[in-house]
């Protein structure tokens, strides 16, 4: 009733209701849509790729429609077939979110051509502000301070080595077209600057399709302050106050928060008036951001660009003032005007956000793809999780690698931050590799209360950033697995290890003289870790890194060197009562652990760290296990989630007990699948390039009957 209400309403004021919403994005932002659907009573439809056909925005939406092949091309970043299925649900609107095609002046074109509303402001708009040239060329005009540079039509290499002189060193190129810190590039003295323009130019075109580039004075010691403005098609602007989004890395946001600390009035006034000048100019209607560099020593402040869309730390904004700016963008886009006036605004407390990716901050930040074994959301007051994922989602290649965004308010910038720090602790993620630890090394550093500056990061890790304890973590898994295993033989192991073993407290002295020895896989090589003893009491023996050889797609373990540097760390396990929460002892010093165990994956997680690791004795193991069962079996299954490199087999071809019938690349290792029996190929499951998951079935065989 209420909604019809609302309908007739809309309608006499000549304004467009939206009744269906299709959501042209994937992910967190596609999941934090729907919840703003949900509470304006509009229908909220997901689109989804092939590899998103169990993501968490299909099933959280009302209603979801495939649009394509796994690769964004073909799908989420396709304006033509995202319209199609706008059209083939009947739906009325769509929210493009942030990234993919919120800003493609392609994708308005079309929704106009068939009378749908597009969630976000005008073509001209985007199409102004798309390019950073002409945007610093719109501020200027209006007299907004941008950094000094050279955004000039000239893209000779001659005329730009002349005005980078002119601008001197170190100065930055950008893509004129670019986000995301691509195209970006420091040059440090007139002998770099024509290989490094090249560089730029060519990742430009690679990533944008437009080579032009712009030149700015490169600020050393600057601080990134954003303004987060509001317009309506009545010509009402607002802006809802600042953000400071200062720790980056490659260009990149990592932690961001609103409002900026540190920061003076007269400074913040002017960069709101900068931004409000800048949105009412162009006619600006719907959410977006205007960004600027502050200069950290002479507090001088420059326009950097404005995104045209929603942005990813939005909900900073939204916990400090109140405003649930996805539902704002949806009414503006109905014609509705905004429903405050700028004095009516105002900030309370502060808000920190945190972006918790699958990648793994020891290994530069290398992206993690696989599944999430273990998935739990912290729950606290002041915390916000805003994510897009469950436990069992899988992390794809074929998108970026945000899991989740944990967001913690607070009455002051000191409490927000207590609560994010805990948050970050108290999730619980298993299966791929987070940056959660790191996240949290960040925000406990004294510096995190002073001024910040872009180069944070490089001043708190100069030499990157290495997780703490790694070997005690490896010792720990591997004690973890041997314990597990000892169960197994016992008949103990149902299900989990740890909810099997529930009640049960491993107290007594060792009984077990026996050394069970493993191979911990870490990147190309591996460690090889001893242990002697049982029943949760361990001597572990991690000793130097080993060699490992890949050849033929056989990976015969060899160990060069035997205890040359060895290392000893001594514990004990005590297990918890009734889940998966595991005490550990080490050297004296107590710890509470999280322990998940899929085959030879041990996944450790606390509130300092969370880990896989992949122990190569086992897989070996398991592999004998399954040829060793194969009196009655005739079929390989895969041991362990991976992508299938090679099918050596086809079906109708004879083979042999023990011939090597594809291969499988798990954690970044070749390992051989053979054949559990003698016969004739019957069915082959796989191609290479499959990705797979543990148990999956590749091959059957017609056995050789006697
Ligand atoms: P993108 O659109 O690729 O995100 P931006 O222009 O928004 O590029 O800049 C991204 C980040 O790069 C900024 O937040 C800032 O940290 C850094 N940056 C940009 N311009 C400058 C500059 N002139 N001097 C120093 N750092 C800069």
């Amino acid at each position: 009733m209420l909604f019809r209400q609302r309908d007739a309403q809309l309608e006499a004021e000549k304004m467009k209701p939206i009744k269906r919403l299709l959501i042209a994005n994937r992910g967190e932002i596609a999941c934090r849509i729907i919840r703003s659907c949900r509470l304006l009573g509009i229908d909220s439809v997901a689109v989804y790729s092939d590899a998103d056909r169990d993501a968490q925005h299909v099933s959280q939406a009302d209603r979801a429609v495939h649009i394509g092949a796994s690769a964004a091309t073909e799908s989420y970043l396709n304006a033509e077939v995202i319209v199609a299925a706008a059209l083939k649900i009947k739906a009325d609107a769509v929210h493009p979110g942030y990234g993919f095609l919120s800003e493609s002046t392609e994708l308005i074109r079309r929704c106009q051509e068939h009378d749908i509303t597009f969630i976000g402001p005008s073509i001209e708009s985007i199409a102004q502000m798309g390019s950073k040239i002409n945007a610093k060329r719109i501020a200027q005009d209006l007299e907004i301070a941008t950094v000094p540079g050279y955004n000039g039509d000239s893209q000779g290499v001659a005329d730009l080595l002349a005005e980078a002189n002119r601008v001197g060193y170190p100065l930055l190129i950008k893509a004129s077209a670019g986000g995301g810190g691509k195209g970006m590039r420091i040059v440090h003295n007139k002998d770099e600057f024509e290989a490094t323009l090249a560089q730029a130019k060519q990742e430009a075109l690679n990533a944008f399709g437009d080579d032009s580039v712009l030149l700015e004075k490169y600020i050393v010691r600057s601080r990134h302050i954003e303004v987060q403005v509001i317009g309506d098609s009545q010509g009402n602007v607002c802006h809802l106050f600042d953000r400071e989004c200062s720790i980056q890395r490659n260009y990149q946001k990592v932690i961001e928060e609103a409002p900026a600390a540190n920061l003076s009035p007269d400074t913040r006034k002017a960069l709101f008036d900068s931004a409000v000048k800048l949105a009412r100019h162009l006619n600006y209607q719907g959410a977006g951001t205007v960004e600027f560099i502050v200069d950290a020593d002479s507090k001088d402040f420059y326009f950097l660009e404005m995104n045209t869309r929603l942005q990813v730390e939005h909900p900073t904004t939204e916990l400090v003032t109140g405003v649930d700016l996805v539902a704002l963008q949806i009414k503006i886009a109905q014609g509705e005007a905004l429903p405050f006036k700028q004095d009516s605004l105002s900030v309370n407390g502060h808000a920190i956000e945190a972006r918790v990716n699958a990648e793994d901050p020891s290994n530069n930040y290398h992206p993690e793809i696989g599944k999430l074994n273990l998935y739990r959301e912290p729950i606290a007051e002041g915390l916000r999780i805003d994510s897009g994922v469950a436990q069992g989602s899988s992390i794809s290649p074929f998108y970026d690698s945000m899991i989740a965004k944990v967001i913690a308010w607070g009455e002051t910038r000191g409490l927000a931050g207590q609560r994010l720090l805990q948050g970050l602790g108290d999730f619980a993620i298993a299966g791929v590799k987070t940056n959660r630890e790191f996240l949290m090394s960040l925000m406990a550093r004294p510096a995190f209360h002073q001024e910040l500056t872009t180069q944070y990061i490089d001043e708190a890790f100069p030499d990157g950033w290495q997780a703490w304890g790694e070997e005690v973590h490896a010792a720990i898994a591997a004690a973890a697995l041997a314990t597990t295993q000892e169960t197994k033989r016992n008949g103990m192991f149902s299900g989990t290890p740890w909810q099997s073993l529930s009640n049960w407290r491993l107290t007594t002295d060792a009984g077990f003289p026996a050394v069970t020895r493993f191979y911990l896989q870490q990147g190309e090589s591996t460690r090889t870790i001893k242990l002697v003893g049982g029943q949760g009491r361990y001597l572990v023996t991690v000793l130097k890194q080993q060699e490992i050889y890949v050849k033929e797609k056989e990976i015969p373990v060899k160990e060069k060197e035997t205890l040359g540097k060895e290392k000893i760390v001594e514990f004990n396990i005590l297990l918890s009562l009734s889940d998966s929460h595991c005490q550990v002892e080490v050297g004296g010093s107590r710890g509470m652990l999280d322990i998940a165990i899929d085959g030879s994956e041990v996944h450790l997680s606390s509130s300092k760290l969370n880990r896989s690791y992949h122990f190569l004795s086992l897989e070996e193991d398991l592999l004998k296990e399954s040829s060793a069962q194969s009196d009655n079996s005739n079929i390989i299954r895969a041991q362990m989630p991976g992508l299938i490199t090679d099918v050596l087999v086809s079906v109708g071809e004879d083979i042999s007990q023990g011939d090597i019938a594809l291969a499988i690349e798990s954690m970044k290792l070749i390992n051989s699948m053979r054949a559990p029996c003698s016969g004739t190929v019957s069915k082959v499951f796989c191609v290479a390039g499959d990705n797979v998951e543990s148990g999956t079935l590749l091959v059957e065989i017609e056995p050789i009957t006697a």
